[in-house]
């Protein structure tokens, strides 16, 4: 292992475009320090929930990623939309790194493999290299599904959208202010939370089961995430809808699954089983 402050790879250079977008977020964000309000707060809580968990959480993974259940056409677009404004790239490259993340966990071919150490998990993979710049052979690969999906092709392709519009409803709404903390802060808060799971939670915590991976339960990041940091869970059964098992592994996304099955659209939920369920990309790479 190298050394966790070494986060730039041998042969790998700076990736300008995620770099600048990475650093100016961060730098607009630090307006926060001069324009406290709690309508700007709750801007910003409630658009992390809504891009956070509804988007990324609940749509990008639990959702598009794995098919832990099975929801009508329009909220799979809604949640992806959502999604969209975590600033992480289109939905068919997140997803694509996603299946990568569990078809080679902590391998060389995973993007953000802790093994590197935590910085290069955290953020380094995003701004060193090629990060999610995937071909389109590649995509082909491990999200054929999107790309046969006209509506989330034309979501892939116009993924900027939403941001732009959240930007124009929070100026309407608060101003300039409202801007930075409902945008560029929410965005850089849902980065990094979202990042921990690649880092914290493939360091730190409890690990249950065995699954051949440094995968952890992390109760900070499960917090932070709506019960995204109950990884080991997670990797021991990928294609589950709940992550939290115990009854003190608080999973905000599955209590909203299991309200969207109450409203008819959630339907054919998937559980974990006794035995690890395949990854079928594994067999396929
Ligand atoms: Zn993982
Ligand atoms: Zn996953």
């Amino acid at each position: 292992m190298q050394n966790v402050l070494d986060f730039k790879r041998v042969g790998q250079t700076i990736n300008w475009r995620n770099a600048i977008m990475v650093t100016s977020f961060h730098i607009v964000a630090i307006g926060v320090f001069f324009t406290f309000s709690w309508q700007n707060l709750a801007a910003l809580v409630i658009g992390n929930w809504i891009v956070g968990s509804l988007g990324v959480g609940l749509g990008w993974h639990r959702l598009l990623t794995h098919r832990s259940f099975k929801a009508p056409k329009w909220l799979e677009y809604l949640l992806s939309s959502l999604a969209c404004m975590s600033m992480q790239d289109p939905p068919d490259k997140w997803i694509a790194t996603h299946r990568m993340h569990h078809a080679f966990t902590d391998t060389d071919k995973d993007p953000h493999s802790i093994r590197p150490g935590f910085w290069w998990a955290q953020i380094g993979w995003v701004v060193w290299g090629k990060a999610q710049d995937h071909d389109k052979a590649t995509l082909q690969k491990y999200v054929p599904d999107l790309m046969k999906d006209r509506g989330h092709v034309l979501i892939s392709n116009f993924y900027l959208v939403p941001i732009i519009l959240s930007i124009g409803v929070f100026w309407a709404i608060g101003g300039w202010s409202m801007v930075i903390w409902g945008v560029f802060a929410r965005v850089v808060y849902g980065w990094h939370t979202t990042w921990f799971v690649n880092s914290l939670s493939h360091m730190y915590g409890g690990r249950p089961h065995d699954t051949g991976d440094m995968s952890t339960n992390n109760w900070f990041v499960a917090i932070l995430t709506f019960g995204e940091g109950w990884h080991n869970n997670h990797h021991m059964w990928p294609t589950s809808a709940r992550h939290g098992l115990k009854w003190y592994q608080f999973d905000q996304n599955w209590i909203t699954i299991r309200i969207f099955e109450k409203l008819g659209w959630a339907k054919n939920i998937r559980l974990f089983n006794t035995e690890r369920e395949p990854i079928e990309l594994k067999q396929a790479a």
